[in-house]
């Protein structure tokens, strides 16, 4: 039987392919690949869908992180509170500029930052919570801007979702080829709530410098370029569909009775599924069932950030955030992708009923 893959990017682009060729010919054909029109156009169209006032186009998602805490004047000392059950790119540039990275837990239902951890963690050297919208759920801003400080939306896995980079004074995208907007390569995109963060992050993407003469501040080479912005506008308008698809695929494996199975990521109406992450007592013996099928599956964040040996000097012991530490040991993310076949999904839940015993309902 045919493989089912983990994700299908092509099952996105492909249909695109013959626009893609046309609009990426016309860059060579003009022969700017560097910050023109293609980039500025992406920014003012990404800024009208996202409903915020102005983007900035960067070179990938790390990289929007770091240009956002540099902006904000967060350095050494400073102390930034995210989750550790998230990818490492959400807490690496806090580290790189010298800051700290501290810890909060997530909620044990929607595996996002938990407010309520998050501000017992708050202290005098604080100055900005950096929640993840993880997998495509959107975070708690409400709660979480009640804490009385800066909101920096790590939004990597979330483009589309509803209610996301309107709250927080920043938002960071990654335009990494299996994100909800993917390019064919790297990119990334600063959203702002404040026109004039936006302009100094404007001024950091390039040398801090206006005219390539007078440099103004110490700042970053990092620039989305032509080629990425002229595919990213190609897929802009149908980002809103795949992740109905998305949603719609979600709630289809609902249908299918994979809830009696494994703990379903619970729908709050609004999540996008970058990753469909299911929980289980019984992962690894799951993830090997699915593996012997040929179906593409995959655990993420095995070792959370507060146990990863680059931060081992921020002093966290094994078993300090529990919940961050039991969804590093229990999550598993099942094949979805905007148009994924019914038929492929029966045989994912078929390998996965074939794995478990029947769930004792909570
Ligand atoms: C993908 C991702 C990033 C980093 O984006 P890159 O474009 O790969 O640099 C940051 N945070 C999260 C949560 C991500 O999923």
């Amino acid at each position: 039987m045919a493989s089912i893959p983990l994700f299908n990017p092509k099952a996105q682009y492909g249909p695109l392919l013959p626009e893609l060729k046309e609009r990426m010919g016309a860059v060579l054909d003009g022969g700017r690949f560097i910050l023109g029109p293609e980039v500025r156009a992406f920014e003012d169209e990404a800024a009208a869908f996202l409903g915020v006032p102005q983007t900035i186009g960067v070179a990938n998602g790390t990289d929007a992180i770091s240009l956002v805490l540099n902006a904000l004047g967060i350095g050494a000392g400073d102390e930034v509170i995210c989750p550790a059950f998230t990818f490492y790119a959400t807490a690496e540039p806090i580290a790189q500029r010298g800051a700290v990275p501290v810890f909060a837990d997530v909620d044990p239902v929607t595996l996002n930052l938990d407010p309520a951890d998050a501000a017992r963690r708050v202290t005098e050297r604080t100055k900005a919570i950096l929640p993840v919208h993880l997998f495509g759920r959107p975070a708690p801003l409400g709660e979480l801007t009640g804490l009385g400080m800066p909101v920096v939306e790590d939004a990597a896995q979330a483009f589309g979702a509803e209610g996301i980079a309107t709250t927080g004074v920043a938002s960071t995208f990654s335009f990494y080829p299996t994100k909800n907007l993917g390019a064919l390569g790297d990119g990334g995109l600063v959203s702002v709530t404040d026109e004039e963060l936006g302009e100094r992050i404007r001024l950091l993407r390039f040398h801090g410098s206006r005219d390539k003469r007078d440099f103004q501040l110490v700042g970053y080479n990092s620039r989305l370029d032509e080629l990425q912005a002229a595919a990213l506008r190609v897929f802009l308008p149908h980002v809103a569909e795949w992740n109905r698809l998305r949603r719609e695929a979600a709630l289809r494996y609902a249908e299918l009775g994979l809830g009696e199975l494994v703990e379903l990521p619970p729908d709050d109406g609004r999540h996008v599924y970058h990753l469909f992450v299911v929980r289980t007592p019984e992962r690894d013996r799951v993830r090997a069932a699915l593996d012997e099928a040929g179906i593409g599956c995959a655990s993420y964040y095995v070792t959370p950030l507060h146990l990863q040996p680059a931060l081992a000097y921020l002093g966290y012991e094994a078993g300090s955030l529990p919940e961050t530490e039991r969804a590093s040991r229990e999550n598993l993310a099942l094949p979805l992708w905007p148009g994924i076949e019914p038929a492929a999904q029966e045989r994912v839940v078929g390998a996965v009923r074939s794995a478990v015993r029947e769930r004792v309902p909570s």
